[in-house]
């Protein structure tokens, strides 16, 4: 079946009420730990059937943020999903403590409990309101993006495009998108400001409920983070800091000589050659054909998965105006398909959501045919491993895109380590926002350019109109929509950057072990997962040193 024939139905709170119930008739019949085991495949159906309208009907609203109908829906689930994860946390609550708990141990994952426990910490009844408040805040400002033109060139553009010419090999036209995304903002900014600050009260709001210090703590909650705390978040961005930003700023210190530039501004931050960035040598045909071609050479298994996608037309990467900005990998459930959202624009990054999205997909693709609903992929730390490896994975194939994948390579590991540091400055200012709720807008935009002086002091937004101010964060939809999320990024970014260094000693290798990591999802901890890849860990003791070392040997190389 084509995504675009999946009939779209809704999932209606009643539907999700009466198979809790169903559960909680089975569960007091139960007699032994086995018939709790059936009675939760109730509930495990409940969260196929939900997820999978529920996504459904998310693909379609960003398909096209204009469609009223898939709006309505969107505004429905942004309302009953709390409900329906208080219907869940009850269900946690009968999985944790029942007469048959010992036994059911025996029988399931251990990871499933700890997800139980971290499920109950982060709910309160009397935070559903908010919740429904602080999705309802989440889509006004999706809406807000997705729909916002900005005067570039003489015409009304979406904010996706005009990204695209910030790696643009003039100067002079990276200035004027820059520019344009500044002016655009700053039209918004008293809406932007607005959005956040309701988002930031009514995220505090709730961690008070929950008698938590902050809102840091619940969005460490939301986030499933079973196997590390904030202190080892907070050791990594010092590592950051002492190993890898140096190394970072020596990098745009060359850069910066090859481009004939004096100083590197936040418009030169995506190019790395005097004579532009690789682009991709096809359009979208090509690259999907040699996509195909790659994937059929890594594996048969792969290939055949790819291929599935093509033929179910899973992929929508024009853009369009009114269409989501982003790009993300989905699935859905019931039907075990798979699809990938993307913004084509001509540059290498449309490479890279081939690569990067793919990976998702192919995780996600295996935990619905072999794994468990509920443990899935794993947590976001994890899933980025999926998608971020898979980048380096098809390095080997990087001829059939690019005339010149030297170029290519040289320029995704660069923007790949430059992420790292722009991603700690995400994480730290948001444990920062909501440490202190209280902060004005200005107050906010100062902490953000405390933090870019702190981790990017090699690159400048001074005389950029709006984003001088540090407004920067303001299109980096993980702090409005996602908190928390970012730092999965920067620790995937660093197993992503282990695999790579493993390809190119045995390929094969590398790919078995990839493939190990992927198709064991959830059901292991991060830690474990990469101990079994026999990747360094990113929290371990000189990892990020090590990987540093290695990355900045690599640069060396693809230079010359
Ligand atoms: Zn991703």
């Amino acid at each position: 079946m084509k995504v675009s024939e999946i009939k779209y139905e809704r999932y209606t709170i009643e539907q999700a009420q009466e198979a809790y119930n169903k559960f909680e008739e089975a569960i007091s019949a139960a007699k032994c730990a086995q018939d709790i085991v059936e009675a939760r495949k109730i509930i495990l159906g409940l969260i196929v059937e939900f997820s999978t309208a529920s996504s459904l009907s998310y693909m379609r609203y960003s398909l096209n943020t204009r469609d009223e109908f898939y709006i309505g829906e969107k505004n429905y689930y942004d309302q009953i999903t709390p409900l329906v994860a208080e219907l869940q946390v009850k269900y946690c609550e009968h999985m944790l403590d029942n007469p048959y708990r010992a036994e059911l141990d025996k029988l399931l994952n251990p990871i499933l409990f700890k997800g139980y426990e971290i499920a109950k910490l982060a709910h309160d009844p009397r935070n559903i309101e908010d919740e429904q408040l602080e999705n309802a805040i989440v889509t006004e400002y999706s809406i807000l993006m997705s729909q916002m033109l900005l005067d570039y060139n003489g015409k009304q553009v979406p904010l996706s495009i005009v990204r695209g010419d910030l790696t643009a090999c003039d100067r002079a036209v990276r200035v004027a998108a820059m520019e344009s995304i500044g002016k655009g903002l700053e039209q918004n900014a008293e809406k932007l400001d607005d959005i956040f600050d309701r988002l930031v009260k009514v995220r505090d709001r709730q961690a008070k409920r929950l008698n938590l210090n902050s809102f840091v703590e619940l969005g460490y909650y939301r986030m499933n983070r079973i196997d590390y705390d904030r202190a080892m978040i907070e050791d990594f961005r010092k590592n950051v800091l002492t190993d890898l930003v140096p190394v970072v700023a020596k990098l745009k210190a060359k850069v910066a000589e090859r481009l004939g530039i004096r100083k590197v501004m936040l418009y030169d931050n995506e190019v790395f050659s005097a004579t532009g960035n690789a682009r991709p040598k096809a359009g979208k045909e090509g690259i999907f054909e040699a996509a195909v071609q790659m994937y059929d050479s890594m594996d048969p298994e792969i290939g055949a998965f790819m291929r599935s996608m093509m033929a179910a037309e899973a992929f929508d990467v024009d853009a369009r105006e009114g269409k989501w900005g982003g790009g993300y990998c989905t699935e859905f459930a019931k039907y075990k398909q798979t699809f990938i959202l993307a913004n084509f624009n001509g540059s290498s990054d449309d490479i890279d959501v081939i690569t990067h999205e793919f990976g998702h997909a192919f995780a996600m693709n295996h935990s619905m045919k072999h794994g468990d609903v509920e443990m899935a992929i794993g947590s976001m730390e994890t899933a980025e491993c999926h998608s971020m490896s898979m980048e380096f994975l098809s390095w080997k194939y990087m001829d059939k895109f690019f005339e010149e994948p030297q170029k290519y390579k040289f320029q995704h590991l660069g923007s790949s380590l430059s992420f790292i540091p722009y991603g700690v400055i995400v994480d730290e200012f948001q444990h920062i926002i909501y440490e202190n709720p209280a902060l004005t807008p200005a107050e906010r935009n100062e902490e953000w350019n405390k933090l870019e002086q702190k981790y990017r002091p090699y690159l400048s937004t001074e005389g950029i109109p709006y984003l001088e101010k540090g407004t920067r964060w303001q299109y980096q939809m993980h702090i409005y929509e996602m908190p928390f999320y970012y730092i999965d990024y920067c620790l995937a970014q660093t197993v992503a950057f282990g695999f790579l260094a493993e390809s190119r000693k045995d390929y094969d290798d590398a790919l078995r072990r990839y493939i190990n990591f992927a198709a064991a999802g959830g059901t292991k901890l991060f830690s474990a997962l990469v101990k079994e890849a026999n990747i360094a860990n990113p929290f371990g003791k000189g990892t990020l040193k090590s990987v540093a070392a290695e990355i900045n040997t690599l640069l060396e190389e693809l230079t010359e």
